[in-house]
């Protein structure tokens, strides 16, 4: 089925917003089967818009549009949509009781305005929005059918994900089946020359590579009539990808590795602490992001100076001397000094050269030590990171560092 991404928003046209729900919308449209022909965005003009959903009505079978719904005078996506379906706007008593309770529970002021939005097509699916006052709905008028949803790209996810999707689905008698891998120390590009048979050789399944913050994604897709088929060849090509890229992947769904790890630290019941040097903090950041990590994790340093490194954690002034700060003895002592000063089962500790300067031809910018001491034993890992600026190096040192706790849970298992 022919499909068109419709985007409603002035914002979008002066280049103010980046037009995220496009992208989504469109990876998860294809992953349904839709062939997606067309972006469209078109300002907060009904005129335009009323022209371009002619337009489009007559080149596709499924508009999905996101943007003007909202109770503002410029929003009138609504409203040109039913125009062009031939649809009457009608009051939803569930839907004006859902405002209403939604505006009663935090205590906002409720406006005329706000009445707009409980207003829906006569005839069309209401798609109940929880998380924000616009419903989105679908219409369906010969052969072709539309869905509105919110611009804000939280509500359009939570419409797509809570009911679109499914709804969507139905349009086509072939079953998805769909695998997330995501991996870890090995780059787009390279992943995509290693995987190219998969990638570029095949249509079933479709193999797909996203880069996602220094970690990368695979996604195998397949589609039949018979949902167990359509498993079996999505399984098939998982166990070569796995052959050619071995000790890559991570895990088989879609999860950040810092959420990863956080979990099973916490579902192994092991404390946590760490020392920072050059990522100045940025691992216990992303570690207070895991949901319930306050179970395990106990404190963290930012010891950038020689000095705090010396006094919080014991660092020997001559290893310093003789190997200087960025080395792999330093490293050690450090995550040998926290585990004696905090006593956790995870002692990760850092001490790099995130640049731009401060590198020497032995040790360029990049080069980072990684100490962790693990139920009382320590390993080093050197690295050279690329150096692609001070923020990018931080971020990567970061993720090993979530790597190698990795590493040493799973060996541990
Ligand atoms: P609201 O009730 O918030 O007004 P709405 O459905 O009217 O919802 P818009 O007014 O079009 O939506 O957009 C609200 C905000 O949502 C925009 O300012 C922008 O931040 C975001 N947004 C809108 N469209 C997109 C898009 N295509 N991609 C990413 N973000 C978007
Ligand atoms: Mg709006």
């Amino acid at each position: 089925m022919k499909a068109a991404i419709l985007s409603v928003g002035t914002e979008i046209l002066f280049g103010q917003t980046v037009n995220t729900n496009a992208t989504y919308l469109s990876q998860g449209l294809n992953e349904l089967g839709f062939d997606v022909l067309y972006h469209y965005t078109v300002g907060d003009n009904p005129k335009r818009l009323e022209e371009t959903l002619y337009e489009l009505m007559s080149k596709v079978d499924l508009i999905v549009s996101t943007g003007g719904l909202g109770p503002t005078e410029d929003d009138l996506t609504k409203e040109t949509i039913c125009k062009a379906f031939g649809e009457k706007l009608v009051k939803d008593e569930r839907v004006w009781n859902e405002i209403l309770e939604r505006f009663g529970k935090n205590h906002w002021e409720i406006t005329k305005n706000n009445e707009k939005q409980a207003y829906v097509p006569e005839h069309g699916t209401v798609i109940h929005n929880a998380v924000g006052s616009a419903p989105g709905f679908a219409i369906t008028k010969d052969g072709v059918t539309i869905v509105s949803m919110p611009g804000p790209p939280r509500e359009m996810k939570y419409l797509w994900n809570n009911f679109v999707k499914d709804y969507l689905a139905a349009f086509s008698d072939e079953k998805y089946y769909s695998l997330t891998l995501r991996t870890f120390g090995i780059g787009e590009s390279k992943l995509e020359t290693v995987l190219i048979d998969e990638i570029h050789g095949q249509s079933d399944p479709t193999v797909a590579t996203y880069a996602k913050e220094g970690q990368t994604q695979l996604r195998v897709t397949s589609k039949h009539k018979d949902i167990n088929q359509a498993r079996k060849k999505v399984e098939d090509v998982v166990k070569i990808i796995e052959e050619k890229i071995p000790g890559k992947i991570y895990a088989y769904e879609d999860i950040d590795l810092q959420a990863l790890v956080g979990k099973m630290l916490i579902e192994n019941n092991l404390s946590i602490s760490s020392a920072e040097s050059c990522t100045g903090g940025l691992f216990a950041s992303e570690l207070t992001n895991v949901p319930g990590i306050s179970k395990v994790f106990k404190e963290s340093y930012v010891t950038y100076s020689e000095k705090a490194k010396m006094e919080i954690l014991g660092v020997k002034q001559e290893t310093l001397d003789k190997y200087t700060v960025v080395s792999e003895q330093v490293a050690q002592e450090m995550a040998e000094g926290l585990y004696r000063k905090t006593g956790s089962d995870v002692n990760i500790a850092i001490t790099g050269i995130a640049g731009p300067d401060g590198g020497t031809e032995e040790k360029p910018v990049g080069t980072i030590y990684i100490g962790l001491c693990y139920k009382g034993e320590t390993k080093v890992k050197h690295m050279k990171l690329n150096n692609n600026g001070r923020i990018w190096v931080k971020n990567s040192a970061m993720l090993n560092m979530f790597h190698m706790i990795y590493e040493a849970i799973k060996a541990d298992a």
